[in-house]
């Protein structure tokens, strides 16, 4: 089925007036920002589109994260840049990095042999801790405690249409717990085991399939998956014993046909998670932090290359309902090669109210605003703006 079929719809159609929207109290909300200091120039270029698009009305703080210490540069540049608060954070080795219980080497044995299969990112260690700082931790740093909701934000970002509506606060009023833009499937090779594991869990918690959850399954064969011929793919095998281990250890995924499971099979789909609102709460909270768990004593972010996307994404499947998750089809988001263009853009270009934060402005500090906007609007320059040619 489509995703649009699946999800919900729009919160809002066309243009709001931001200056109306924003009388309104805000949520307690961030965007969250992970970085290097070489990635300076795209964070920036994130960061004009956001706020020319959205934050220039609303201000919501952002969150800056790096393993590292962000240079005094960095930190410059992204002030200059933003329209509401700033917070920079380091990330302990609690959150970053191999943690004690597995075994160095054989992680780095594991990392290398990706490298050498020419996985994407499978040879990079630094993008292993990535993808389980953000499956697994950012939530629990100190900078995002006070917060309900996040945005994440990476570097090379581009926002196409203006977000003239809260979202976080429409979300918290349709009880939303997950919001999206893109969905897309994943490559196979980085994640053989990874449904094994999210299946496993669904099974040992006695979780009755969520509405969400068939949105990650193939199709179902015509026969019972133990009826199929044993050289089917999709024949269901036996547990192996050591799935369930939680001991300490890397390297402990079985090397077992990787994909039937209980006759389900993972259709590689996941939620783009470069994008992403989401509650807090929700990966704070007992059953996510089980399902992480579970995961991550598996070896699956060192021995496979599991990204974020779909650790965050299967957990939905497994922990949410469909009426729980919104697809923010009205957002138009690109990042590198995948972009994501709303249908009702165009109707929101002709409909889009003046440029202006509020309405105190006096008229000198308006034009200079404008200016100030118009520099940064390059999709006007290149005629994309919201038509996404
Ligand atoms: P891709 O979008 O999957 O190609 O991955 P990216 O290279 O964009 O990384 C995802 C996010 O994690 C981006 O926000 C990066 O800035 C950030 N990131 C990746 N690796 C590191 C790292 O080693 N240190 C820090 N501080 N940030 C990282
Ligand atoms: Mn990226």
């Amino acid at each position: 089925r489509k995703i649009s079929e699946k999800h919900d719809k729009v919160f809002v159609t066309g243009c709001q007036d931001p200056a109306l929207e924003t009388n309104q109290p805000r949520a307690n909300a961030a965007f969250v920002v992970l970085a290097r200091n070489k990635e300076l120039e795209g964070v920036l270029q994130s960061l004009k589109s956001v706020e020319r698009h959205f934050n220039r009305w609303f201000h919501y703080p952002y969150v800056f994260l790096n393993d590292g210490d962000f240079n005094s540069t960095f930190k410059d540049e992204v002030r200059k840049h933003v329209s509401s608060n700033v917070e920079f954070g380091k990330i302990d080795s609690s959150m970053w990095g191999f943690p004690d219980w597995v075994d160095h080497n054989v992680a780095k044995e594991g990392i290398r042999k990706q490298g050498d299969a020419a996985i994407m990112y499978g040879g990079m260690e630094s993008y292993h801790h990535m993808c389980r700082f953000y499956s697994g931790f950012f939530y629990k740093h100190e900078l995002l405690q006070k917060y309900d909701w996040y945005w994440r934000v990476e570097p090379e970002i581009k926002y196409f249409c203006d977000i003239t509506y809260d979202p976080f606060i429409h979300m918290e009023r349709n009880n939303k717990v997950y919001g999206f833009t893109i969905a897309v499937k994943e490559l196979k090779e980085t994640v053989p085991n990874i449904f094994r594991y999210a299946s496993a869990y669904k099974r040992v918690n006695n979780i009755t399939s969520t509405n969400l959850w068939d949105m990650f399954l193939e199709p179902k064969p015509e026969k019972p998956a133990d009826e199929l011929p044993k050289d089917d793919p999709k024949y269901k095998k036996p547990l192996p014993e050591d799935i369930l281990r939680t001991e300490p250890g890397a390297g402990t995924i079985p090397d077992v046909d990787p994909e039937s499971m209980e006759g389900e099979t993972y259709n590689m789909c996941h939620y783009w998670s470069n994008f992403e609102i989401a509650r807090l709460d929700w990966f704070r909270s007992k059953e996510y932090e089980d399902f992480f768990q579970m995961m991550d004593r598996s070896g699956g972010f060192w021995m496979e290359r599991w990204g974020d996307a779909p650790i965050h994404s299967l957990a939905a499947g497994v922990l949410l309902n469909v009426s729980q998750v919104h697809y923010f089809r009205d957002i138009g988001y690109r990042h590198t090669t995948i972009a994501h263009c709303p249908a009702n853009a165009k109707a929101r270009q002709q409909n889009r109210p003046p440029y202006l934060e509020t309405t105190t402005l006096d008229e000198k500090k308006r034009i200079e605003e404008d200016a100030y906007w118009e520099e940064w609007d390059e999709e006007k320059e290149n005629g994309v703006g919201c038509r996404c040619r």
